[in-house]
């Protein structure tokens, strides 16, 4: 079956190839690009517990990316998941307190996203070159943390491509700043802005809006697309280790194939929670969708309420990577609430581009009723960690804990014990700071380094190897910009006048 993708914001019929898709990352419209329908699993539950990471990637890549060849696919996927990963599994599933951790963050960069985003380079560069794209592609994305690592390690060096990261200034750990400021390669350039991510973000979806930008673009032999999760070629990937986690309760025992499980999602932009909830599409037995926030509790409040209103204070928690307050991508999900109807869509989103805010319809809601949305405090996120340490020894980084704690509320809420996934989204060595003062309280008198070292010997892990790297590289980024000068610091980058 051929899948066809259209725009959230488009009411025609008009629809594009899943490679011109991956090109274009945002419609022109500014809408979201989504399948026009869902494929279904063609293995069964048998089958895929017998496979490997690879084998179940290209069993669910080819279903939505149906115009990439078979061997196009199977190049991407083993050039993208290879040793770069520090597990042969590439993810690993933990079982501990009786639920069941899917560790995302054997990556380079240490946190999930580099599953998406150590094969998006492949996928883009192919796509480029079946639409016989000339122009070289820039990557222009906006970062909370992890995105513009994961991106620029994916991206570096990859010919016919540039890549440029703003991230908050003041809104990233040590550890991911450091990461991203000493990124290598002759194609990256990587700017800290005087913002907060969705600054950053709403910059950046400017750029890929702006007409005259883009002619000026094409006139000096260039194109944007992007890496965000807005991206149907990140999406995708991130199917792939929920159908994974699945096939590896089955196989280790821990349930029968066709049993229901629930997926607990530590989540900002709500990419990660939308693939598990694309993963039921395509025939995942998947219960329940938990959806877990931080203080910025926007996505809590819209579950709760059927208002969406980002007109509220930014907290900067200890889980950086979801302190977000526009949700890019539960754009996908309103289009599938309202029954795939791009004007009500449009409305929504033009609404929340005006006013901050928009209302669901009363039908619209019920079509959530399989999403749990809470919120855990910054007292219950490093409580989940110290909490989970002391009864099991397992070690959990912050966005993860946000992700036990509000699992745990569902628990005491509603009793279902269900089988649980909670997508393990970062490596506790990513935030040691804030994890080793959850175990073992004030360590305010030892260093970075100091607290890994510690890190290591209390959760007897060793120190990952983007850990380790990261010790002697040197700064190469240095430069800073106004929110209102993102524009001009492209330009100049890429020398156009
Ligand atoms: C990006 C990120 C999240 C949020 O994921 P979304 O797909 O944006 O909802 C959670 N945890 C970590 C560690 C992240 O890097």
């Amino acid at each position: 079956m051929d899948i066809r993708y259209k725009s959230t914001r488009n009411s025609s019929d008009e629809t594009v190839s899943s490679s011109y898709a991956i090109l274009k990352g945002l419609a022109d419209d500014g809408g979201l690009y989504v399948p026009v329908s869902f494929p279904k699993l063609d293995k069964t539950i048998e089958e895929l517990s017998q496979m490997t990471y690879q084998e179940i990637a290209y069993e669910v890549m080819k279903l939505f990316l149906t115009d990439f060849t078979e061997e196009e696919l199977r190049y991407c996927i083993s050039h993208a998941y290879d040793e770069k990963f520090d597990v042969d599994s590439i993810a690993a599933l933990t079982k501990a307190d009786d639920t069941y951790f899917l560790e995302l963050f054997h990556g380079r960069t240490i946190a999930f996203k580099d599953h998406a985003l150590s094969i998006l380079p492949y996928l883009l560069t192919t796509a480029a070159r079946k639409n016989n794209v000339k122009n070289q592609i820039v990557i222009l994305t906006a970062t909370s943390g992890d995105t513009g690592k994961a991106a620029l390690a994916g991206f570096a060096d990859v010919e016919g491509t540039k890549i440029i990261v703003f991230y908050p200034k003041d809104g990233v750990s040590p550890v991911q700043e450091k990461q991203m400021v000493t990124q290598k390669g002759d194609n990256t350039f990587v700017v800290g802005i005087h913002g907060n991510f969705d600054d950053a973000q709403t910059g950046v979806k400017k750029m890929f809006g702006d007409r005259k930008l883009s002619e000026e673009l094409d006139e000096n032999g260039f194109q944007f697309s992007s890496a965000n999760s807005i991206n149907i070629g990140r999406l995708v990937p991130q199917v792939v280790y929920y159908v994974f986690a699945y096939a590896m309760l089955v196989k280790n025992g821990e349930i029968k194939a066709g049993d229901k499980i629930n997926v607990t999602v530590p989540t900002g932009n709500f990419g990660n929670i939308l693939a598990s909830y694309y993963a039921k599409q395509i025939g995942l037995p998947i219960e329940k969708f938990i959806c877990a926030s931080n203080k910025n509790n926007v996505l809590t409040d819209f579950f709760g309420t059927g208002t969406y209103d980002r007109n509220r204070e930014f907290f900067v928690t200890s889980s950086p990577s979801m302190d977000i307050l526009v949700s890019s991508n539960l754009e996908r999900l309103i289009y599938l609430i309202c029954g795939s109807d791009a004007d009500k869509t449009r409305d929504f989103m033009k609404s929340l581009e005006k006013d901050g805010t928009y209302t669901i319809t009363d039908s619209m809601r019920a079509g959530l009723s399989e999403f749990f949305a809470r919120f855990a405090s910054e007292e219950e996120t490093l409580g989940a960690i110290h909490d989970l340490y002391e009864k099991t020894g397992y070690v959990i980084d912050t966005h993860t804990a946000v992700g036990a704690a509000v699992y745990k509320k569902y628990r005491n809420e509603t009793g279902d014990k269900t089988p649980t996934v909670i997508a393990s989204t970062a490596s506790p060595f990513k935030f040691a700071r804030s994890v080793m003062t959850a175990i073992k309280g004030d360590v305010s008198s030892f260093s970075e380094l100091e607290l890994i070292d510690m890190l290591s010997q209390v959760s007897q892990r060793e120190e990952p190897p983007a850990v380790i790297e990261l010790k002697n590289a040197p700064i190469r980024h240095k430069t800073q910009c106004d929110v209102s000068d993102m524009e001009k610091t492209v330009k100049t980058w890429l020398g156009i006048k």
